[in-house]
C-alpha cells in the first residue's frame, strides 16, 4: 500500500485549507426498538448510535473506527438515509439530507454513495455487471441504450477490470474483482462523496491493499470524499486523514492521523492503538488489555460508558457522562482526564444518583 508522500500531503493542506464541511452531522442517533411477548410491546432500546456529531471536510477521508458493534457501519447508513435517523441532523453540502423529498432526494443520493463490506451480496447474481451498471444510470436519468453501455464499460476499466467484461455475471469474478465492480457502479454516478463500510475486510489479505489504492487514486483523480468505516486501524492509518473513534454508539475521540497514531487521547484509543501490530521486530509496544466485555447497548453503564473497563476510571466517571470537547490543540476527546469537571458538575451528577 505503497503512497507518494506528496499526494498525501497534498490532500492534508487541502483539507486544512477548508472550513466549510461536506457532510455535517449533528447529535444523530439511532435507537433500535426491543419488542417483547405477544404484542410485541417495546420493552426498551437498542442505542446503537447515540448522540454522535462530527464534520467530513472536501477532499478527506474521515475514518470512523472501533470494535465489531460500536454503531458505526448504522452511522454510515443512517445519515444517507438507508436507515431512519431517531434524532439529529445530516446535511450535505448545506441540504438537509434528511427532509429532502422527490427530485431533491434523488439528486443527493446521486452524490452520496456507499461501498459495502461484502461485494458477493451487493451484486444481483442475475443480472451481468454491464446491467447493473445500465440500470443504475437509467434510475437516474444520466444515460441509456448504448451510451449506458459505454459509460459502464468506461467505469469498469478505469476500475482496474476489462471493458468487456460487462457482460459477465457477478460468479464469474473473483471477490476482489468483485469489489472493484461494486466501485465502478458507484463511481458511475459520479458521487462527490462516498461511505466505504469495511470495503476490504471480506477480501483476502493479498488483493486488499489493490482495492485500498482504487479508492485512493479515484479520490485524487475525482476529488472524491471518503467515510472510511473499518475496524482495522492498519488499514486506517494508511489511508484515513482523520479519525473517530466510537464506543458504545459513541464517539470518544477525533483527531488529525498523525496526532492520533503518535499520542491517543482517550484511554479505549489508546487500548486499541496497544493492539496494533508493528512491522520493525525491534520495537517492543506494552498492549493494553481490557477488562471484561463491551457492554450492551441497550442497556449501557452510567456516566462513561467506557468505565467498567477503563484503567483510569474515577468516582466522577461513574456518575458523569463526558462530552466529546475540543482540546487547545483542536483535537476532541470525551473523557473525564482529557476534560475535568468542574466541581459543581460532579456535584450536580452524585445528587442526581442519590435522587435515583
Ligand atoms: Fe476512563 Fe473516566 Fe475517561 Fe471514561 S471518562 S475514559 S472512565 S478516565
Amino acid at each position: 500500500m505503497s503512497e507518494p508522500a506528496t499526494r498525501k500531503a497534498e490532500r492534508a493542506s487541502a483539507v486544512s485549507e477548508s472550513n466549510e464541511a461536506v457532510l455535517a452531522v449533528r447529535n444523530l442517533k439511532k435507537y433500535f426498538p426491543i419488542k417483547t411477548g405477544v404484542l410485541s410491546r417495546v420493552t426498551g432500546y437498542v442505542r446503537a448510535v447515540d448522540d454522535v456529531s462530527f464534520g467530513i471536510y472536501p477532499g478527506e477521508t474521515f475514518a470512523l473506527v472501533g470494535e465489531s458493534g460500536c454503531g458505526k457501519s448504522t452511522t454510515g447508513q443512517v445519515l444517507l438515509r438507508l436507515l431512519l435517523a431517531t434524532a439529529g441532523s445530516v446535511h450535505f453540502r448545506g441540504e438537509d439530507v434528511f427532509a429532502a423529498t422527490g427530485e431533491r432526494m434523488r439528486r443527493l443520493r446521486k452524490q452520496m454513495q456507499i461501498v459495502f463490506q461484502d461485494p458477493y451480496s451487493a451484486l444481483n447474481p442475475r443480472m451481468t455487471v454491464g446491467a447493473a451498471i445500465r440500470e443504475i444510470l437509467q434510475v437516474h436519468n444520466i444515460a441509456r441504450g448504448e451510451e449506458a453501455f459505454e459509460k459502464a464499460q468506461e467505469v469498469l476499466v478505469r476500475c482496474g477490470l476489462d471493458a468487456q467484461h460487462v457482460g459477465r455475471y457477478p460468479h464469474e469474478f473473483s471477490g476482489g474483482q468483485r469489489q472493484r465492480v461494486v466501485i465502478a457502479r458507484a463511481l458511475a454516478l459520479e458521487p462527490s462523496f462516498i461511505v466505504a463500510d469495511e470495503p476490504i475486510s471480506a477480501l483476502d489479505v493479498s488483493i486488499q491493499s489493490q482495492i485500498i489504492n482504487l479508492l485512493e487514486d479515484l479520490q485524487d483523480e475525482f476529488g472524491l470524499t471518503y467515510l472510511f468505516i473499518s475496524h482495522d486501524l492498519s488499514v486506517v492509518k494508511h489511508i484515513g486523514d482523520r479519525v473517530g473513534v466510537m464506543y458504545l454508539g459513541k464517539l470518544v475521540e477525533i483527531g488529525g492521523k498523525r496526532e492520533f497514531y503518535h499520542e491517543p487521547l482517550h484511554p479505549y484509543s489508546q487500548a486499541l492503538l496497544s493492539a496494533v501490530p508493528v512491522s520493525d521486530p525491534l520495537i517492543k509496544k506494552k498492549r493494553i488489555i481490557l477488562a471484561g466485555d463491551v457492554p450492551s447497548p441497550a442497556n449501557p453503564p452510567p456516566g462513561c460508558s467506557f468505565h467498567p473497563r477503563c484503567p483510569y476510571a474515577m468516582n466522577v466517571c461513574m456518575a458523569l457522562v463526558p462530552q466529546l470537547k475540543p482540546t487547545e490543540s483542536g483535537r476532541y476527546a470525551a473523557c473525564h482526564l482529557v476534560h475535568p469537571p468542574d466541581a459543581d458538575a460532579v456535584r450536580e451528577a452524585s445528587n442526581r444518583d442519590a435522587h435515583y
